[in-house]
């Protein structure tokens, strides 16, 4: 087998802890029960574990198990509750306001939902990635009936203020809904004092598989009215039909209950990688950190690179490690990322940008050997592009067709 790269992609998926998996192995096989099948011992013991993973999830919000949804992910969830919540009070108004750096999940179902009649307002960020509150305040009509804020961006990684958001939708009672897939196990959650209505998680961001996330649906104070995106065999209380995929839900208990218990050690060592990857790439000049350099995840870095062609710079950098240039979710496109475009400064927009998504698994051994060859590679490139302008040669015809 040969060298594989160091993997700095944790924003677009994790490796399942071993310790996750082990706790999910029994319920493939032994305990394969159905949760539904109330009327024998295999049936119990599936119910019993997902009654479990809904009573962690529950604790790690603070919320109850009964207003846990399982769903197939976050991108099932943001659909769940933004088109669930248009079906159930487009009576009451048709009008949803969200961020122009939210995650496809989130803008494309508000998309959708504008071909049906409703209204989207897209709030803009400040230069850091911040939503302005009073930008917000001015967005509200008579007639909204959702507010969709992330928690956590998943590529600048930036954090919005979800407390203060909260507020100000409970005063107007306007439903507010936050996708918390980067943000669940990484950062204090709590949905009565952030005043949320509805949350969306997924496992396989924080150690856990892929395949399982759920929506936060809240029942008291109010109770949120949700109308089914899928029909069937009436599971989760109606809001999602289809049998409970246990050992996903078994994993995704186990991968949050771990990710709580070294929320706070993690975050120390997380931010200090975070710091001597940033400290030592900044030694070199035409380097800018994008997103707000204290609000934001411990784990991620995303900077721009002045000077150097971005799919040169990331064909250099790849033998050794495994980053991003944006997101994986849109990596089909060749556009700038559209988080990145939101920032509003047209300039960095020429520049190549990097994502470096770090966690669990990452050394601060690999942290040099990243730094060190992404200096080098960075100035290489740099020579190369002034000697082809002296040659009168453009820098992106070194760049392979994408
Ligand atoms: C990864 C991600 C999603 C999609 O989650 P899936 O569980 O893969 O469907 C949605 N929103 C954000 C912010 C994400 O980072």
């Amino acid at each position: 087998m040969s060298i594989r790269p160091i993997y700095l992609d944790c924003h677009a998926t994790t490796a399942v802890d071993e310790r996750v998996l082990a706790a999910m192995l029994p319920y493939f096989t032994e305990n394969f029960g159905n949760p539904s099948s109330i009327g024998h011992v295999y049936g119990w013991e599936a119910e019993a574990a997902v009654k479990q993973t809904r009573e962690i999830l529950a604790g790690a919000i603070n919320a109850t198990p009964e207003e846990i949804v399982f769903t197939s992910g976050a991108t099932e969830a943001n659909n769940l509750a933004i088109k669930g919540v248009a079906e159930a009070y487009f009576k009451k108004g048709q009008h949803i306001i969200t961020v122009v750096t939210e995650h496809n999940a989130v803008l494309d179902p508000c998309n959708y939902l504008k071909t049906l009649g409703f209204e989207i307002t897209i709030l803009p960020v400040k230069k850091d990635g911040l939503i302005d509150l009073s930008e917000l305040k001015k967005a509200f009509r008579p007639e909204t009936i959702l507010v969709s804020v992330m928690a956590a961006n998943n590529e600048i990684g930036v954090l919005q203020p979800l407390a203060e958001i909260g507020e100000m939708c409970r005063d107007r009672q306007v439903l507010f809904h936050t996708d918390a897939a980067q943000a669940i196990g990484k950062i204090p959650l709590d949905v009565q004092a952030m005043k949320i209505d509805l949350m969306s998680l997924t496992a396989h961001k924080v150690y856990g598989p892929k395949g399982i996330g759920a929506l936060y649906v809240r029942r008291r104070n109010p109770r949120v009215q949700l109308a089914p995106q899928q029909h069937g065999g009436g599971h989760e209380r109606g809001m999602r039909s289809g049998t409970l995929y246990t050992p996903q839900i078994v994993g995704f208990g186990k991968a949050v209950e771990m990710a709580l218990a070294e929320q706070a050690t993690e975050n120390q060592r997380l931010t200090q990688l975070r710091q001597s990857l940033w400290e030592q790439l900044s030694q070199i000049e035409g380097i800018h950190l994008n997103g707000h350099a204290q609000e934001r995840l411990a784990g991620n870095l995303n900077i721009s690179v002045e000077g150097v062609d971005g799919a040169a710079l990331l064909l250099g950098l790849q033998p050794v490690m495994a980053i991003s240039s944006s997101s994986a979710c849109s990596s089909t496109s060749t556009a700038p990322s559209h988080v990145l475009t939101a920032l509003g400064n047209p300039q960095q927009l020429a520049y190549a940008s990097v994502r470096f998504g770090i966690g669990r698994f990452n050394t601060q051994e690999e942290i040099d050997i990243v730094a060190k060859h992404a200096i080098a590679t960075i100035q290489s490139l740099r020579k190369t592009s002034f000697m082809d302008s002296r040659q009168g040669k453009r820098q992106s015809d070194l760049a392979p067709a994408d």
